[in-house]
């Protein structure tokens, strides 16, 4: 597949350095010494090289963000100097925008269009939505009604004060936006990081660094430690120093960092998978479901922990949804994500590729029918969009995440069938119902066991709205004044006076 290479000079620079691990605001080597390789996944050829750090790494990286949050000018900051810290960094973002967007690009294999105007211009807005909360982070007060000392008089109060050290680890999806999720809220109360990028993207992280540094965070308050899960990760996720882990990845990870928090009793929350429904009620306008089912499975590849990767289509609608599903299916071109014709670029990995093929031939095995697509495509980490029909709930493509583009459809008759095979999973992170009957949906929103409902719409994300999973899709909210809570501890003071 040819590739279109026409990156910012700056962006070739970058990625072409000696990259070291970011520690205690220094460029550092991993202490091993070894180092990892990265490759683009639009052409499977090799990247560049990142330090491969440790145990040894993540131990100077958690003891710097200790330091910064017990005694620097960090913890002493004000609420308005962190509300401009983090509005100076967004500036940065929007500054370097098209250069985060390349470097995106590159790594991931997504859209560079798709990463400028969701991945980075969400993150430059999320940014500035939480330098908001700095200034607005409120405790409480209480009334005390002690039987006791009944002459004496009590003031109480609860303050929200910053949790601490903040242990992140993230998938490689959306790698810069995952990592601004935890960094926003963080900064925002006053907490320090240190953040482990997937394996596979850590280069947004690493350019990340160098813009909380140029927007002047003070050192240890921000460090990124690039190395694999089972070593890096893991060290951080069973750090006793650390008093917070936010993860986004799979749920067999998440309950792995689960564990190992809960040895610590380090506060936890984790984003993890989802299989989540999009039901096309039987008044709905079918070619307007068709596109926006295609684009809840399709977008960023399927590699969205939120995908609308079931489809249930009553059953009135059912030939013609995924007839114009497959059709645009069909249309799709595959390609590099600097190429502006493209329209799906490749997968992450090898790795990946093979496990979304795996999967499509499962269900080739077990009896699906392939409506479109089925195959890979060479020489990077190509799956084309593919619609497979299911009458089986219980197979394992009906029931597991594939994480790619692959969508299975299923018709159904009535509202109590469709709620009954949209809540069979153990997913729970997301859903989206397309009807015109507003009573309809309003009576499905609170039957669905899902974090979000999105009704006429997919995989719409503000940074005011929280966004988190129930059941195996983990715990804790991102986003809105709920992510405020999961980096702030309680205080509960009482005074006698
Ligand atoms: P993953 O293993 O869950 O990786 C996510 C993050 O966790 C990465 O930074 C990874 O590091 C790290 N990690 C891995 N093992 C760890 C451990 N033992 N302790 C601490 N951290 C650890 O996800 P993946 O292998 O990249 O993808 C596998 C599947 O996960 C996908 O096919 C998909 O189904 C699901 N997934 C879901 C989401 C989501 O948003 N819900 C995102 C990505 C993947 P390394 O990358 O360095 O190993
Ligand atoms: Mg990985």
């Amino acid at each position: 597949m040819e590739q279109a290479m026409n990156i910012q000079p700056a962006t070739q620079a970058f990625i072409d350095r000696a990259h070291k691990m970011w520690i205690n605001g220094q460029w550092v080597d991993a202490r091993s010494g070894q180092s990892m390789t990265l490759r683009n996944p639009a052409t499977a050829e090799i990247l560049c090289e990142v330090p491969k750090g440790n145990k040894e790494d993540v131990d100077l990286a958690v003891q710097a963000a200790r330091r910064a949050f017990d005694d620097s000018a960090w913890s002493r900051m004000r609420p308005r100097e962190r509300q401009n810290l983090l509005w100076r960094l967004a500036d940065l973002m929007e500054r370097d925008a098209d250069q985060l967007a390349e470097l995106e690009c590159i790594n991931n294999g997504k859209s560079v269009t798709m990463a400028r105007v969701v991945d980075v211009q969400l993150c430059i807005d999320f940014m500035r939505y939480m330098a908001g909360w700095a200034t607005k982070i409120q405790g409480e007060t209480v009334e005390v009604s002690m039987p006791l000392m009944p002459q004496a008089q009590f003031h109480s109060f609860i303050r929200r004060e910053a949790v601490g050290v903040v242990g992140a680890i993230v998938a490689w999806n959306f790698p810069l936006l995952l990592a601004c999720w935890k960094l926003g809220p963080a900064l925002a109360t006053g907490c320090t990081v240190v953040l482990k990028p997937a394996d596979e993207t850590p280069l947004t992280a690493l350019r990340l660094a160098e813009l909380v540094a140029e927007a002047g965070y003070p050192e240890g308050v921000f460090n990124v430690v690039t190395g694999s899960g089972a070593e890096a990760g893991a060290a951080l996720s069973s750090h006793p120093d650390v008093d917070k882990l936010t993860f986004t990845g799979s749920t067999e990870v998440g309950k792995l960092i689960g564990k190992a928090a809960m040895d610590s009793m380090t506060r936890i929350t984790l984003e993890l998978g989802g299989k989540s429904p999009t039901i096309v009620l039987d008044d709905a306008d079918p070619a307007a479901a068709a596109a926006g089912a295609a684009g809840a499975i399709f977008f960023n590849h399927g590699q969205v922990c939120c995908a609308g990767s079931r489809l249930y289509v009553h059953k009135k609608h059912f030939d013609n949804v995924v007839g114009d599903i497959a059709s645009i299916a069909n249309k799709m071109k595959l390609g590099s994500g600097l190429d502006p014709a493209t329209d799906m670029g490749p997968l992450i990995s090898e790795k990946q590729q093979r496990r979304v093929t795996g999967y499509i031939e499962q269900g080739r095995s077990t009896g699906l029918e392939i409506a479109c697509g089925g195959s890979s495509e060479g020489p990077g980490y190509f799956v084309k969009p593919t619609v497979m029909v299911s009458t089986d709930h219980k197979n394992p493509l009906v029931q597991e995440e594939i994480f790619g583009p692959v969508l299975v459809a299923m018709p159904f008759s009535d509202v109590d069938e469709v709620i009954r095979m949209a809540n069979d999973s153990c997913y729970g992170l997301a859903a989206s119902i397309w009807t015109n009957n507003l009573s309809a949906a309003h009576r499905m929103i609170p039957r669905i066991r899902a974090g979000s409902v999105w009704i006429n719409c997919h995989s719409v994300l503000d940074p005011a709205v929280p966004f988190g999973g129930h059941k195996l899709s983990g715990f804790g909210r991102e986003m809105g004044a709920a992510a405020i809570s999961y980096y702030t501890e309680m205080k509960s003071v009482v005074m006698s006076v």
